[in-house]
């Protein structure tokens, strides 16, 4: 087992009940100081530790870490000391912070030092993301948008369940959690007997997904296999994949996705390790027909991370109105990077890979407004009454996510954001 993981592990820096953060969490984040200044964070409870002072007072020696990949603005220059480098500096990040050690705990100006309140810093971009790519990977939703967009007898085109399909995105507008968006406008066409028009959209939506972010890949031409596919991943977030869906059906087919989902993709701030994901691992749904031997995968590679989404409309209260969870993806992330790489494709020290929405079975489990509210037919009703069949201006959009097994707790915290009327 992965010492950090020990479920027995307490902390002398107080954990909230209920928190997403216990000292089995450990996550990476960037913070900056009331002063300005940005280092590489992790965090226990609600307080955000700086691995910049740490390093700097000798407790994070002997890992093979040097201070500038701690003493940066971004998560890429540690990640690229690759998996076992960042495991043992989680589990040294454990052993500092536990209730049964003192080398830190009893050094009150160095404990000072390195922490903060949550509250007194700022979160900002962890990941300076070199590409993004978005997969479809639910069976579920590909299922849903089929019946809607095309025909309830075929809703599955005929690759879907031999393809983990994707898609490349763009990355220069993945933003961070809290950053609002405007409207996007572009072409619609919403007389299907006429001309498109341009406008702002009208049926802009959220997609509850899952992002993970890759350490350091192979050389151009080589693949990674399903087996070894877990060391070339860093860790996950949560992720909205804002979408306009009459952008998207009007512009879709030939080429598929472009200004419906390339105008902005929310990240939540803190990347939780796959190390500390491991005791939540699950089997993922059964595959038929078999795989291609290329896809074909052993042991658990899914993991049980309950996920919400709730929507709150301007000065008013929020009401959750999806309840999903990762493990109904299909395609499990071993075979997404397998696929990604099969053909010689490279990736990259901080590339970002999206699940795709995230819909399990039931009707209040599906994860983007398009489902739930069926393309408009079924309205959702909000807490005071209100209705929505899309995103409406200044309407925030949360997104929460955490594991829980034998009573501890890892969570991701939240991806958070408001849309504004269009420019
Ligand atoms: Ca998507």
């Amino acid at each position: 087992m992965i010492k950090a993981n020990n479920p027995d592990l307490t902390s002398w820096i107080t954990v909230p009940q209920n928190s997403d953060f216990p000292i089995q969490n450990l996550p990476f984040g960037i913070a900056e100081n009331a002063v300005g200044k940005k280092f590489v964070a992790t965090r226990v409870g609600d307080t955000v530790i700086n691995l910049s002072v740490l390093f700097q007072h000798g407790y994070l020696n002997d890992l093979g870490f040097n201070l500038s990949q701690f003493d940066t603005y971004r998560l890429n220059p540690m990640m690229k000391s690759g998996k076992l480098a960042i495991r043992s500096l989680r589990d040294r990040l454990s052993h500092l912070f536990s209730t049964n050690t003192s080398e830190l705990q009893s050094n009150t100006p160095h404990t000072q030092e390195a922490s903060h309140a949550l509250s007194d810093v700022t979160m900002c971009m962890p990941i300076e993301i070199g590409d993004y790519t978005d997969f479809y990977s639910s069976k579920e939703h590909a299922t849903n948008v089929g019946t809607m967009f095309r025909d309830p007898n075929n809703a599955l085109l005929p690759n879907w369940l031999w393809i983990p399909v994707g898609y490349h995105g763009r990355a220069s507008s993945v933003i961070l959690s809290g950053q609002d968006i405007h409207r996007p406008k572009g072409q619609i066409k919403p007389d299907p007997s006429a001309d498109p028009i341009f406008s702002a959209s009208r049926q802009v939506d959220f997609e509850l997904e899952m992002a993970f972010v890759t350490f350091e890949g192979k050389a151009l031409g080589d693949s990674i296999n399903t087996t070894e596919a877990e060391d070339f991943i860093f860790g996950l977030c949560l992720f909205n994949d804002w979408s306009a869906r009459d952008i998207q059906s009007w512009e879709y087919v030939p080429l598929g996705p472009f200004l419906a989902k390339n105008f902005a993709s929310s990240l939540s701030a803190w990347i939780v390790t796959l190390d500390a994901l491991q005791p939540y691992a699950v089997s993922t749904p059964e595959q038929k027909p078999a795989v291609l031997s290329y896809l074909e995968f052993e042991g658990e590679k899914s993991y049980d991370i309950n996920l919400e989404v709730a929507l709150q409309p301007n000065k008013a209260d929020e009401t959750v109105i999806c309840r999903s969870n990762f493990k109904y993806m299909y395609w499990n992330m071993a075979q997404q990077l397998a696929h990604h790489t099969v053909n010689g494709c490279n990736i990259r020290c901080g590339d970002l890979m999206g699940s795709g929405t995230i819909s399990g079975p039931t009707e209040d489990s599906y994860g983007s407004m398009l489902e739930l509210a069926w393309k408009g037919t079924k309205p959702l009703k909000l807490s005071k009454g209100e209705e929505r069949k899309f995103i409406q201006d200044n309407d925030t959009v949360i997104m929460r996510g955490h594991c829980m097994r034998n009573d501890i707790r890892i969570g991701f915290g939240e991806v958070k954001a408001k849309l504004l009327p269009s420019k």
